[in-house]
């Protein structure tokens, strides 16, 4: 059986397959990339802002560059309260020019309607509350501050399916989605996690608290269950909480101790 090649390990043959690929963008530095966002949008661009590291190292990296670039951060309503501090903080710090986008529902409105957040996406395209409390938004958001183009802090190596659209579409494209018309530019899609880690510590960037509050390795909202391990984190970060989630959800007390190895808060109660 052929071994099973790590993500760095692919991620590195699409970098060399881009960049001997006539057709394709080619493969840029971060900083050329911003260079040529800055140089086709100007004002019409944004750095999309989400308070985890690898957005506000573009953030920084676009500030260096263009102090006056605008920002978008999408608050969910959901987001961890140390996310929005943080984002706020720096925000004042670094003189950000920022616009936040928020909706008009309530993540507990829209998983009401439309069920919970999966984990496989296969055929099924984004859960509802990625759509309504973040894309809508940001689409608002663009249209009323006059914004045609984006910048992420999208790294290939956090999912497959990001490695798998790169190699399709390159560093930069054009998104046509949920009405969401715009230019996204990925600068740092190929960084390594250690690559990243050396750019913070070579600029002593800030580091939103919750990473090592709660040892997580996502930022993004807290009651998200569109991830694998979701249940393990949610243990972590509010305990209590999860036992709800999963009435909510339909699932069993049980299943949550086997998911967890955590004991039930109502189970501890009442033994003590
Ligand atoms: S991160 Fe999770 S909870 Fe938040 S919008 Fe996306 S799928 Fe929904």
């Amino acid at each position: 059986m052929k071994p099973r090649r790590s993500q760095a390990q692919e991620l590195a043959d699409i970098r060399k397959a881009m960049r001997g690929c006539a057709s394709a963008t080619g493969v840029f530095s971060a900083k050329k990339l911003i260079h040529l966002a800055l140089g086709r949008h100007d004002r019409k661009l944004a750095v999309s802002w989400s308070g985890g590291r690898c957005s506000t190292a573009v953030l920084r990296m676009a500030l260096d560059i263009e102090p006056e670039v605008k920002v978008i951060f999408g608050d969910t309503g959901v987001e961890y309260p140390e996310t929005v501090q943080f984002v706020m903080r720096i925000s004042q710090e670094w003189n950000v020019h920022l616009i936040i986008a928020k909706p008009d529902t309530t993540f507990w409105e829209v998983c009401k309607k439309y069920g919970f957040p999966y984990q496989s996406r296969v055929g099924k395209g984004k859960p509802a509350c990625c759509r309504w409390l973040k894309e809508y938004p940001l689409r608002s958001a663009m249209r009323e501050n006059g914004i045609e183009a984006g910048i992420t802090g999208m790294r290939a190596v956090e999912a497959r399916n990001r490695m798998w659209w790169t190699e399709q579409n390159g560093q930069f494209y054009f998104v046509k989605k949920y009405g969401l018309n715009c230019w996204r530019y990925n600068p740092i899609i190929f960084w390594s996690s250690i690559e990243l880690a050396r750019f913070e510590s070579l600029r002593g960037l800030p580091i939103n608290p919750i990473y090592k509050k709660y040892k997580l390795i996502r930022s993004g909202c807290w009651p998200c269950t569109g991830y694998k391990d979701w249940e393990r984190v949610m243990a972590r970060t509010h305990p209590k909480f999860l036992l709800k989630m999963k009435e909510l959800m339909g699932q069993r007390v049980l299943d949550h101790y086997y998911r967890t190895q955590v004991e039930p808060p109502c189970h501890t109660e009442r033994m003590a």
